[in-house]
């Protein structure tokens, strides 16, 4: 069960609720620790997420509330039959008495069956079991001495033990079965984040959702780019989602699709989530640098009450007006040559905009929000579209194989309005893209826009608070240094003005 919840659960509000929640859970479980691997990075990592609460992450809060232990009592009937000896074979494949740091986290004292004490969870000598191929729960239940009455009471007990009726070659329960008064919990994996447990209280089944604690460890990477962004990022170590996500933080200052150049360098601190002493996946960018063509970028992450996002250490968001390049850079071809003198026309003439050489049917996205005044086809532009961007902005989009929307439709920024064709008079297929400013064309990639309002005076604090650190660290390992900065000026070229 462990990447997959019962499919009543996930229609639930609540299991909803439980989700947006078990991700936090841990880290302030963290906190209240004393924060245990690394402490200043961890503390760092638990103010922003903090932060983030109290500057108004009200679902959260309200996720807390729908997250009370869910207990569902039922008349005790000791129907399970008493626990045999373990099958010899399953106690060899699982001697795991489970110590680790999900018990201590979950729960508390309680009253057995049997008016004594139960023993927490963390006491708990779990005999774990994992799913073989062709194995039904029945046949789990029976192996460990249980009986198929109390497995139909506990399936029967709440939308989050029903999924115990549908189990996977791999997933593991954990049973505590006492030899006197036999059963007494059930441990399941109801997702990455959460356990789910079943127990035999003096009133009956219950089961509750503990959040596992999951580990979270912030970490550094940083390349210089001498192919490729892909290349010097795989050999920092980062996945390629990480990449897009550190060049999705950037996309709104560089166009990485045309604008990268060998020498360009990053660095950046993210968390990785571990659980049980292994790494998971990969958690968000705390903080990034990047620096293009000796120009450097820095964003931090930062809830400023709308969900994490990224703002600049001005407190200016990262997010912005305009995309530098309106569609996915990892689809842009660096090959497609524009051309100055017009193959087809065998004419030379002045080019306003920005090429982008990309197979046919990448999506072309709205490079912000505006209204479409112009989406129709002629000989010269193929399928066109035309934006207005409030009042003295407008973007065109040309050649394409498609339109997605019509005259008078709203669009929000990064909404595909279209895809990368070659009608009209184009040579091979490619988005040619145009931003005016006031009638007048403008470079859409260097052109100055007036800067988004900065975070609130009242947020800087904690902002700077949170983000200092973080740039420190960046700092650490991606020292600032003059000399490539001036190399990199030298390469550093523009192609406006050629033709396509
Ligand atoms: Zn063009």
């Amino acid at each position: 069960m462990a990447t997959r919840r019962p499919r009543q659960a996930r229609r639930s509000p609540a299991d909803l609720a439980r989700t947006a929640i078990s991700g936090l859970a841990p880290l302030l479980m963290r906190v209240r620790d004393g924060v245990r691997a690394r402490p200043g990075w961890s503390a760092i990592a638990a103010v922003l997420v903090l932060a983030g609460f109290a500057l108004g992450m009200l679902p959260g809060e309200r996720a807390a509330e729908t997250l009370e232990p869910k207990v569902i009592a039922l008349p005790l009937t000791p129907g399970s039959a008493p626990p045999e000896e373990l099958p010899s074979q399953l106690a060899e494949a699982t001697p795991a008495t489970v110590t680790d740091q999900e018990e201590q986290a979950a729960g508390g004292p309680a009253q057995g069956a049997d008016g004594r004490p139960t023993p927490r969870l963390s006491d708990r000598a779990w005999t774990v079991v994992e799913v073989q191929p062709g194995q039904t729960m029945e046949r789990i239940f029976r192996q460990v001495g249980l009986g198929p009455g109390l497995l139909h009471r506990v399936v029967n007990l709440d939308d989050y033990t029903r999924g115990l009726a549908r189990i996977r070659p791999g997933d593991k329960f954990a049973f505590d079965i006492d030899d006197e008064s036999g059963f007494r919990a059930l441990r399941a994996e109801l997702d990455e984040e959460s356990w789910l447990f079943v127990e035999q209280g003096a009133e009956g089944l219950s089961s509750r959702v503990e959040p596992r604690s999951l580990d979270r460890r912030v970490v550094e990477a940083n390349g210089v780019i001498s192919s490729s962004l892909f290349n010097a990022a795989k050999g920092a170590g980062l996945s390629d989602n990480m990449t897009m996500r550190l060049a999705n933080i950037f996309g709104w200052d560089i166009d990485f699709a045309l604008d990268i150049r060998v020498g360009d360098r990053f660095a950046l601190v993210y968390e990785e989530i571990w659980r049980d002493g292994q790494y998971l996946r990969d958690g968000p960018i705390l903080a990034a640098r990047f620096t293009n063509q000796g120009e450097t970028f820095e964003a931090i992450r930062f809830d400023a009450g709308n969900g994490p996002d990224y703002f600049a250490p001005d407190g200016r968001p990262m997010r912005k007006a305009f995309l530098r390049a309106p569609l996915n850079f990892t689809r842009v071809t660096s090959n497609f040559n524009p051309r100055r003198f017009h193959p087809i026309t065998r004419q030379v003439r002045p080019h306003n905009g920005t090429d982008y050489g990309a197979p046919t049917g990448t999506p072309v996205w709205a490079a912000g929000d505006g209204r479409v005044i112009r989406s129709a086809y002629n000989n010269v532009n193929g399928h066109y579209i035309f934006v207005q961007h409030g009042n003295n902005v407008v973007t065109r989009y040309l050649h394409l194989s498609r339109r997605d929307v019509r005259q008078g439709d709203r669009v929000r920024q990064g909404q595909t309005i279209g895809a990368v064709g070659m009608t009209g008079l184009a040579t091979g297929p490619h988005l040619h893209y145009e931003f005016l400013v006031d009638g007048v064309h403008r470079n859409p990639r260097t052109v100055d826009l007036p800067d988004a309002e900065p975070l609130p005076a009242e947020l800087m604090d904690s902002f700077l608070a949170a983000g200092r650190p973080l740039l420190a660290r960046l700092d650490q390992f991606d020292p600032a240094s003059p000399l490539m900065l001036a190399q990199r000026d030298q390469d550093s070229c523009e192609d406006d003005g050629t033709g396509c």
